[in-house]
């Protein structure tokens, strides 16, 4: 049975499919990915600084917002963070942390989501009163922030940092991967009860020309060179039937909810990054663990997993992939512990960051159609206000933290109203919050994906036009006219499609999270009802927005 389990779990893993897990095997496959995004960020920051400041005809002005934003939205529908994975922020920050001692623990006082929570209602923010979208020069010299923000922050304290507790880009894929259909998971967790070396937290530690036990044989005979890893993996099985009680018989009611006596070693707690584990003398480190502290024996779907793929090198059994799964299957462990991240349910701050994010899927959308705009002139009229940044800063604050908070707060009263209990309206919100990831995911899709449809070949002209004014025009004469890559009449019905697709998975996620706590569907059914509205009215509100009039963003059209 065990080993059946075992053959299905590999057939579902990414690493085990044709060229795509070779590629994602090879030691230097995300180095190659950064790199290549490192070298288009570069021509974005030249084009953004230097370049036409006409947004359609500026790569600045093109790439991050048309393409880049598609991509990154699609690659989470189908597959998960795979821009975590080939971030061109990263190379910087390695340097960093080779150039200085990055030994400093992360302040305690913001080991959690709200600093960047602040960020990303500020970038939200500027986005519109400053029009990013429009500028090329802004737009590079956000890039530029950035690259200089992630050196500066993992210059200074240990491990991943940056990604975990700032950046607004990483906490959008962190909410929205929680729906992605592919998570970074033990193959076998029997190995890991058995094994010595934790190396997928700590790191593997060695000579430098020391090779890995995966890396070990010189034969290209895979077969062969896997030999003594297998031979590893059979000693740790039987050694883990024999000694290990709750080896074959994980209980996810009981050992998966607490950390183990080996997670208590290296992470004890998601505000405790520091690792315990003592560097090994005269050794020194040639595969890094996990820098955002997620333990794989108690780690647990995609929150704060940028899939760096550390843990695959790292962990010397090959005991961890790149695993497919149904895409809500997370929101059924709410209340397991997990390593890295705790008890989501007691995590008041992811949950601000998930609805923080829901709202700002729609109201980002609402600030590119008509209405905005007389919305805009009315609120000014009243306020006796001039300035525009003010104004949407006041729409800001409406939109993504004074009616979520009072819709949300509603929601769980009257949830808690309609089944009694004893939970606390902050742990509702909390549990019921990612049953609204994935509308959340449908309306960013719908827009972004409006955005891409009508604008993907821009970037045709734009290379065209760049390289020419380098004096080699290679590409020929800029053809302005190419732009959208399906006919306008598809546009609306497609967007419609996502955000259909998002609120049914919502609500489905909606009654998992429901029924968990309810001891009857009916009892569960009322449980939802206020939060089924919500999502509802949530999709409806998409609805509307997507069949308004929208700026053409990033084309000439615009
Ligand atoms: S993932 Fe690998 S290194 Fe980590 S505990 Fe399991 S077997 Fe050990
Ligand atoms: S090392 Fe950590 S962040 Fe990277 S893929 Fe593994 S679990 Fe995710």
């Amino acid at each position: 049975m065990a080993v059946l389990r075992n053959q299905q779990t590999r057939q579902r893993d990414l690493l085990n499919v044709p060229v795509v897990g070779r590629f994602l095997r090879w030691k230097h496959a995300r180095t190659s990915m950064q790199a290549v995004l490192l070298a288009v960020s570069a021509l974005i920051l030249y084009d953004g600084f230097w370049g036409p400041q006409l947004a359609p005809k500026n790569l600045a002005g093109v790439l991050p917002w048309v393409h880049w934003r598609g991509f990154v939205v699609l690659a989470l529908l189908i597959a998960g963070n795979l821009f975590c994975m080939a971030c061109p922020f990263m190379l910087p920050r390695r340097l960093a942390k080779k150039l200085f001692p990055a030994d400093r623990p992360w302040p305690t006082f913001i080991r959690s989501k709200w600093l960047a929570i602040g960020v990303l209602l500020v970038f939200f923010w500027a986005y519109e009163a400053f029009d990013l979208w429009a500028s090329p020069w802004l737009t590079a010299w956000v890039a530029l922030t950035y690259f200089v923000a992630a050196f500066a922050i993992d210059g200074i304290f240990k491990g991943a940092a940056f990604c975990k507790y700032v950046c607004p880009i990483g906490q959008f894929h962190f909410v929205h991967s929680m729906v992605s259909p592919l998570e970074v998971k033990v193959r076998q967790p029997d190995i890991c009860g058995s094994c010595p070396t934790k190396d997928c937290i700590k790191g593997r530690y060695g000579p430098v020309a020391e090779p890995s036990l995966r890396h070990s044989g010189t034969s290209r005979n895979p077969d062969e060179r896997d030999k003594p890893r297998q031979a590893q993996v059979s000693h740790l099985l039987r050694h883990s039937r024999e000694s290990s009680p709750r080896a074959g018989a994980r209980n996810p009611s009981s050992d998966e909810q607490r950390p183990q006596a080996g997670m208590r070693e290296v992470t004890k707690s998601p505000s405790q990054p520091a690792r315990s584990v003592a560097m090994p003398a005269g050794l020194q480190l040639v595969q890094s663990g996990c820098e955002l502290w997620l333990f794989q024996e108690g780690k647990v779907g995609n929150m704060d997993c940028t899939f760096c793929l550390d843990c695959i090198q790292a962990c010397p059994f090959d005991n961890v992939g790149i695993q497919l799964r149904a895409p809500t299957s997370e929101f059924r462990r709410l209340d397991q512990w997990h390593s890295g991240v705790g008890t989501l349910v007691k995590r008041a701050d992811v949950a601000a960051l998930v609805f923080v994010l829901v709202f700002a899927a729609f109201v980002n959308a609402f600030g590119m159609v008509a209405p905005v705009y007389v919305l805009e002139q009315w609120l000014a009229t009243q306020l006796g206000v001039t300035s525009e940044p003010v104004v949407l800063g006041i729409l800001f604050i409406v939109g993504l933290v004074a009616l979520p908070f009072v819709l949300v707060t509603a929601a769980a009263w009257s949830s808690r109203a309609l089944v009694g209990g004893n939970e606390t309206l902050a742990a509702t919100a909390t549990r019921f919050s990612f049953a609204f990831i994935p509308i959340a995911l449908g309306m960013w899709l719908a827009h972004y994906g409006f955005h891409f449809l009508i604008g993907a070949l821009t970037v045709i002209p734009v290379m065209q036009s760049f390289l020419a004014d380098f004096g080699v025009p290679i590409l020929g004469d800029p053809q302005w006219e190419l732009a959208a890559i399906v006919p306008e009449a598809w546009l609306v019905p497609l967007e419609l499609l996502l955000l259909e697709l998002g609120v049914l998975v919502s609500l489905t996620a909606g009654y998992r999270i429901a029924r968990s706590r309810q001891s009857s569907a009916a009892r569960a059914i009322r449980c939802l009802l206020p939060w089924a509205v919500l999502i509802v009215a949530l999709f409806f509100t998409g609805a509307w927005l997507m069949t308004q009039p929208m700026e053409m963003r990033g084309t000439i059209l615009g």
